[in-house]
């Protein structure tokens, strides 16, 4: 049964490793051929089949070579997204433009003055990078960018409430997907939280009775997932920081997704702007680099002077610091904010507001698209433009419905099997499924997307007719 297993030697000698050794050191070759010939040996004596030495041997090459190229390949790959979800947490949430990588490209493949004082030739700190910028587009005294909001919210708390009291309304214990839970971030910090109000109510009162020798700070979180309805009342932002003036008592708030521009003249809901609550008095607020901001995934915490020197010295930070990658991209995204229209040049932001007709006129040429290259392979689908609710994601504006354009491909084909298929091809796409159809949003699609669709489709139809 295995006397005609080769030596590893013999399948290293196979001439058509040559190429490979052009592509890969001579060691993981022999690595990859050691583990193919000893999944054959198993399979040999498994099976109890005989095979020539020739045909293992072709074999475990061919084994060993695929593994190598899908090993060097990576498993991060590119993913249209038909979803219409804009802030998609599992696709990555922000988008960035090619601007904005590219000075992030030219930062990282060189030194930099990441840690550098120029001016004086010595040690200087990665956190004095972004910090003007943030407090001149913000008006706060003093900011600093960690990991990500968790990494800050975590931070913040751990600097200002370690031992101490915290106290946050009933109705603001959130919990953001991907494991984001306001009391476990409060535990893991150090600081005892004191919940007041109940799940819908909760008054001034109940902050001002909660307050002893023991507070350390009043945190808000803005509730930015979930919306409780009907006989509600909270406390407002203003009345927190009215309660922690009088108390001497530093106001916290996390707002999740920190959006620096007003988005209501396009039709949507209010959100406090991160200059709005620091204009209102909050001490310390704290949000994503990659929610509404569109930047790439960072925290943010902005705020009076004195707590965020605080914050600079806690030892946590140097656990829950940024790359420079990081800083590169952010200082790029937030000097977009300063161009006269910053809502084109960054993509969270345009997608979001694109007019509904040019999403309409975008939806009906990608269905010609679509329609002609279905029709030449003779498939039985119906395709149309049809209008789509999209959504923002990210845990931002949990209520809102955006109306987008779309479309729909229906027919003769299992839409599951179908949607399978597409997740599965090169690019990978992702699409919604609805009454049966296959639907893809188009508020999401970048121009070269559009480009390669018609085929991926197509090529995913033809595999499901079976
Ligand atoms: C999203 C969110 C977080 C977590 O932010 P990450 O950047 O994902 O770590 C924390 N708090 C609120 C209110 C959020 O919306």
């Amino acid at each position: 049964m295995l006397r005609n297993l080769p030596s590893i030697e013999e399948v290293l000698n196979d001439s058509a490793l040559v190429p490979v050794f052009e592509h890969f050191a001579r060691t993981w070759v022999t690595e990859a051929v050691r583990d193919a010939t000893e999944y054959t040996r198993k399979r040999l004596i498994d099976t109890g089949v005989k095979e020539s030495r020739e045909v293992l041997r072709v074999q475990i090459v061919d084994r060993a070579v695929k593994r190598l190229y899908r090993l060097r390949a990576g498993s991060l790959q590119r993913v249209i997204n038909a979803t219409g979800v804009v802030l998609h947490t599992n696709l990555g949430r922000a988008v960035l433009t090619p601007e904005i990588t590219a000075h992030m490209a030219s930062m990282t493949s060189g030194y930099t003055n990441l840690e550098f004082d120029l001016e004086k030739g010595s040690r200087g700190s990665r956190y004095t990078h972004i910090e003007p910028m943030l407090s001149f587009l913000t008006g706060c005294e003093a900011a600093i960018v960690v990991n990500n909001n968790a990494a800050a919210v975590l931070l913040a708390l751990s600097t200002l409430a370690k031992g101490r009291e915290v106290i946050v309304s009933r109705g603001q214990l959130v919990e953001i997907g991907g494991s984001f839970r306001i009391p476990e971030i409060m535990q893991l910090s150090g600081a005892s939280m004191v919940e007041v109000g109940t799940t819908n109510k909760t008054h001034p009162e109940d902050y001002t009775r909660a307050i002893s020798e023991q507070t350390a700070l009043l945190l808000g979180v803005h509730t930015s997932n979930y919306r409780i309805m009907g006989f509600t009342e909270s406390v407002s932002l203003e009345q927190m920081v009215n309660i922690g003036t009088e108390a001497r008592l530093p106001v916290m708030l996390d707002l999740g997704s920190g959006t620096l521009t007003e988005l209501t003249a396009y039709g949507l809901e209010p959100e406090p702007t991160v200059k709005q609550c620091l204009a209102q008095g909050v001490d310390v607020l704290t949000f994503s680099g990659d929610k509404l901001l569109g930047g790439p995934q960072a925290g943010i915490i902005a705020g009076r002077k004195e707590y965020i020197d605080q914050i600079k010295k806690n030892q946590l930070l140097r656990a829950l610091r940024v790359d420079k990658m990081t800083i590169a991209a952010l200082e790029a995204t937030l000097a977009r904010y300063m161009s006269p229209e910053p809502l084109k040049d960054i993509p969270v932001l345009s997608m979001l507001t694109v007019e509904e007709a040019a999403l309409k006129s975008q939806a009906k040429r990608l269905t010609r698209m679509i329609a002609k290259e279905i029709a030449a392979a003779g498939l039985p689908c119906k395709t149309r433009a049809v209008p789509v609710i999209d959504q923002v994601g990210g845990g931002a504006y949990p209520m809102e419905e955006l109306p987008g354009w779309g479309v729909e491909i229906a027919g003769d084909f299992k839409p599951d099997q179908a949607s399978m298929l597409m997740r599965n091809g090169t690019p990978a796409v992702l699409v919604r499924i609805q009454d049966d159809a296959l639907l893809l949003s188009v508020r999401t699609l970048f121009p070269w997307d559009e480009q390669v669709l018609p085929e991926l489709i197509r090529r995913s139809l033809e595999g499901n007719r079976t």
